[in-house]
């Protein structure tokens, strides 16, 4: 019998069933040993819906007892290769799960009781689309509300949103990536980086990627690829990870003094001109930036006119200590006269610019950073000055082949955590190691959204709950604040959807969540669509049972590397039926219980609201094939899968499969390796009409855009005010096309930033955060509450009984010297004080942390209220409340329980962690709008009545901190340089129609 996979791994792993053979594999079956019992199996793909990583999975299906007998990794999918973390074949754990939700539920009683009976899917679909409809026909809109913990899919739900006309989606985006996509999007037009670590001669990485990080299987099995080709890597984490083990340079920097480091890195490389000089001369917006330092010049010198309303100045240069609000450093200052009125520098009133004047730049970039030295950097971090400058040495020799990463960590820790990608990723752009071998892509570039069979317009509202105007920068909706707003009286919600998303036990400040959750004026109906029990569904009105990775439909398209691939995520035992030529016409036909898939449900709610097609919803869900019928989720794929993949049907044809087959038989498809430096290609011909230039070298034209089947999001700059769109920019001579920001160029000036308000920032700068030695009192240190463990995920792998019995509590790190300072050792009570409560945890005394600094991992503590739930990973606890003043107390914790898995009398853990996210406040960064996670916190010896677990928070202090932060933000209403609430080029999950952007009066 032959292992050897003859597919796009082999290099890599060789003992994977070959395509080929996937109808029929034959295993032995290892309860039968001794015996040699031949078991048969269907291998059907699927995807990994544990996390984002979206990794290929195969279901073992088997032949005889049409069980799934495991799962492991697709060797077919480009992004994962075949390979897995611990979740990935413990999906297994979460299908069987004897405590799963089979049946869609209606609470009994009053709303957080606890108590449910079950209904049927038509009734649910009936309520809910008869209160949709019913908020659309009166134009309450703004009242109906989608909000999506991890979505797993490219812009199903927002097509669906968009048909009802609602601007009502509502993500977690903002307590996840908001600051990392900020630091990014101000650089290049985009929020995420596809680094390709692979080819790198040096990775630097802040975050605990390797085991946790973005992406993080993808990526970490392509970081271990670049190490063993011979790349040096570099970890910045205040905790000591896995990944910091796997290091070549291991630095444990104060958390947020980061962008401190690495604008020390930054000086090294500019200082010593070992960065890539036709590079920054092509590439960098530099000629916008001297333009404004020339405003500057002529103002200060007197040869110009008074300051006119609407420039942007640069102060001269400040020194280090130089503090702002939230000790912000201005290395270099701008300052805006009021009414900016414009982003960017009008077309044709710009001086000429000399030729030698790239020089200049090169001399005030020199002057600008100077200050960043490596001492300074190692007062702010606490990191030997030595050290940071070997790192910098090190840095400088990777060229073109650095790729560097951050997502979560200190950006969405620390306020202006967005400047740490922003500082990060200078380094990149300093060295040229931007969409090259072994460098950083814009993710845009590495990803394929293919087009789908309908497209409904933009929404011709502002969904002003999710965007309010102060934060008009902020990278995603303002999702954690929604208890607040909602108070304040902003607004109400007819309807709320959550979706795989667990806002009270996920988000900060949870009761606040619970208060607003039990509120039947703030919220007429709470659907919570979920494959598991989860906290908030406590608070639900309808529970609906979602289907699992291998349960629901999905596709996919990350930037695991330099390729474009596309995932399916597919009902494995549909598609093994289909597989067998039976028909199947629903998901809830082959899933458990009464299980859906939320394709399905979005499209038979979405009919349901507009069944004659009076209000123009229908269409969008309507079949083309069969007019005046709903679409199918076959129709649906099969219509993505012929139209919108280029090259599929023919390699689909040449397997004698139709591409709906191909892809229910191998579950991804590659479309394109090596995207390569796109910004770099001239701009073909036909795209130029009638073309103009303006003073910055960018090109509009008239010609249309051409039409691509890929139409993943990219951001809009505006065109010229005669109506040509912004075609490229002209580098020495030739149109190239660019990067999608306003200047058409990597910038490192963000007039974008400069002109909403916080011309400060508008050049990579360090900013010290909230949690800078400068703001903490004597005897508060930081909390780091964002680490996770690689083997639990939010709420998702709960009763996943592999990955229970290896992660089950989430103790509170802290050094060695700080516990004998405290007087606590290994598992004593410790009570930990944030600005509006506290929690009672066990101590664990590690070296593996900076001194000083205690961190305790998400992912634990988690809760139920009712006997109801997940009994393997959730403790029993009760809810008080007075007034304001919450408290939640432990009754239980896990044990051993007979059910339908005879495992789980076996539970030998009782201790499920503790739920530390109640005791935060909000704490809005007010430019990326990111809760900053970190905390202050005074951590003490628990008193005698503490009990491991205890809970304590006051909502009214929550309230007082979320008004504090609201109060440093610098809103539209004041600052927008147009009258509009965003700048409109800046990407905006389901973008409004733009008339919907004008400020209302
Ligand atoms: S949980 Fe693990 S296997 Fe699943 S998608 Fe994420 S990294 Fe991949």
């Amino acid at each position: 019998m032959s292992t050897n996979y003859q597919g796009p791994s082999r290099i890599h792993l060789s003992a994977f069933p070959p395509k080929e053979r996937w109808d029929d594999w034959t295993e032995l079956d290892s309860q039968a040993w001794p015996r040699r019992k031949e078991r048969h199996y269907q291998l059907v793909p699927t995807t990994c819906f544990n996390c984002e990583s979206a990794c290929g999975l195969l279901a073992y299906i088997d032949k005889d007892t049409g069980q799934i007998q495991k799962f492991e990794g697709n060797p077919e999918n480009p992004g994962s290769r075949g390979r897995n973390c611990a979740k990935g074949p413990s999906t297994l754990n979460q299908v069987y799960d004897p405590d799963r939700i089979l049946y869609p539920l209606k609470r009994v009683g009053k709303r957080g009781e606890g108590t449910w009976e079950r209904v049927t899917w038509d009734q649910v679909l009936d309520d809910l689309a008869g209160r949709i409809r019913k908020a659309i026909v009166e134009d309450r809109k703004g009242e109906i509300m989608y909000h999506v913990g991890r979505p797993g899919e490219d812009g199903f739900t927002e097509r669906i949103l968009a048909a009802w006309g609602v601007d009502g989606h509502n993500s977690h985006t903002n307590i996840c990536s908001s600051g990392a996509r900020e630091g990014y999007q101000l650089w290049m037009g985009l929020d995420r980086p596809s680094p390709d670590h692979a080819n790198a001669k040096v990775i630097l990485l802040i975050s605990a990627h390797l085991e946790s990080g973005h992406y993080f299987n993808p990526h970490a099995q392509r970081v271990i690829d670049g190490k063993t080709n011979g790349a040096k890597l570099i970890v910045m984490d205040t905790r000591l990870s896995n990944t910091a083990t796997h290091a070549d340079y291991y630095i444990a920097p104060y958390p947020g003094s980061e962008a401190a480091i690495l604008l020390a890195i930054a000086n090294y490389l500019i200082q010593q001109r070992l960065y890539n000089r036709e590079f920054v001369r092509k590439w960098w917006n530099w000629e916008e930036y001297l333009e404004q330092k020339s405003k500057v010049r002529s103002q200060e010198s007197g040869a110009g006119s008074s300051p006119q309303s609407g420039e942007i100045f640069i102060e001269t240069v400040a020194s280090p200590e130089t503090k702002e609000p939230h000790g912000s450093i201005n290395m270099s200052r701008l300052r805006r006269e009021e009414n900016v009125d414009s982003q960017s520098p009008d077309v044709g009133e710009t001086p000429v610019l000399p030729s030698d004047r790239f020089e200049e730049f090169e001399r005030v970039l020199k002057e600008l950073y100077a200050e960043y030295t490596f001492e300074f950097a190692a007062q702010e971090s606490g990191v030997d000055a030595k050290t940071l400058e070997a790192i910098a040495k090190l840095v400088s020799t990777a060229g073109t082949q650095l790729s560097s990463h951050n997502w979560r960590s200190v950006t969405s820790g620390v306020s202006h955590g967005w400047s740490v990608a922003r500082c990060l990723f200078m380094l990149n752009c300093l060295l040229g190691a931007v969409a090259t071998e072994g460098g950083v892509f814009p993710n845009a570039w590495n990803k394929f959204v293919p087009k789908p069979i309908h497209t409904p317009p933009h929404p011709k509202m502002w969904g002003e709950i999710n965007w309010p105007q102060e934060f008009p920068l902020s990278m995603h909706e303002m999702s954690f604040l929604l208890p607040h707003l909602l108070k304040e009286g902003r607004g109400k919600l007819d309807t709320y959807f959550t979706r795989v998303y667990n806002p009270v036990w996920t988000n900060p400040d949870g009761f606040s969540w619970i208060e607003a959750l039990t509120d039947e004026n703030l919220i007429g109906c709470h659907a919570a669509l979920t494959p598991v029990w989860n906290e908030t569904a406590y608070f639900a009105d309808y529970i609906l049972p979602m289907g699992l990775g291998p349960e629901r439909h999905d596709i996919h398209s990350y930037e695991t590397h330099d390729s474009q691939w596309l995932g399916f995520r597919q009902p494995v035992m549909r598609a093994a039926r289909q597989r067998n030529g039976e028909e199947v016409h629903d998901t809830r036909e082959v899933n458990p219980g009464e299980v859906w898939e939320e394709n399905e449900f979005w499209m038979e709610l979405t009919w349901r609201i507009d069944r004659d097609g009076s209000l123009g919803i229908r269409q969008f869900v309507e079949s083309k094939q069969n007019p005046g019928t709903r679409l199918s989720v076959d129709e649906y794929y099969g219509w993505i899968f012929e139209n919108s993949l280029p090259g599929l049907p023919e390699k689909a044809a040449a397997d004698g499969l139709t591409p709906l087959q191909f892809m229910r038989r191998y579950g991804s498809y590659e479309i394109k390796k090596k995207t390569g430096a796109l910004y770099d290609e001239n701009v073909s011909a036909e795209e130029l009409d009638d073309i103009r230039e303006d003073s910055l070298g960018r090109v509009f034209t008239r010609a249309a855009k051409p039409t691509s089947p890929n139409v993943v999001p990219l951001p809009g700059p505006d065109g010229d005010a005669e109506g040509r769109r912004l075609a490229g920019i002209k580098v020495d001579g030739e149109i190239k096309r660019g990067f999608p920001t306003p200047s058409g160029k990597l910038e490192f000036f963000s007039s974008t930033i400069a002109a909403w308000g916080w011309p400060e920032y508008a050049i990579p700068t360090y900013i010290r955060g909230h949690v800078h030695p400068e703001n903490l009192e004597p005897d508060q240190t930081i909390l780091i509450s964002t680490f996770r463990l690689p083997i639990q995920i939010h709420t998702r792998s709960s009763n996943a009984k592999w990955l229970n019995e290896i992660a089950h509590t989430n103790p509170l790190w802290l050094h060695t010297s700080h516990a004998a300072k405290l007087g606590v050792r290994t598992g004593d009570l410790v009570r930990v004080e944030t600005e509006i409560g506290y929690f009672v945890v066990r101590a664990w005394v590690t070296e593996g942390i900076k001194p000083g600094i205690v961190a305790c991992s998400h992912h634990m503590g988690r809760w139920k209220i009712h006997e109801t739930g997940q009994k393997q990973m959730m403790a029993t606890v009760k809810l008080d409340h007075t007034g304001d003043k919450w408290g939640l107390n432990r009754e239980a914790g896990v044990g051993p329980y007979e059910s339908s898995d005879k495992d789980t009398l076996r539970i030998w853990w009782n201790d499920v962690g503790v739920h530390q996210n109640l005791t935060f406040p909000v704490h809005p960064d007010p430019i990326s709008g990111m809760h900053c996670w970190h905390q202050a916190v005074r951590v003490r010896k628990a008193d005698p009545t503490d009990k491991y677990g205890d809970i304590h928070v006051d909502t009214a202090k929550s309230h007082e901190v979320y008004k504090k932060w609201l109060a440093q933000t610098r809103p539209a209403r004041e600052h927008s340089p147009n009258g509009e609430r965003r700048p409109y080029w800046m990407l905006r999950p389901l973008k409004p129609a733009r008339e919907f952007y004008k400020l209302k009066r």
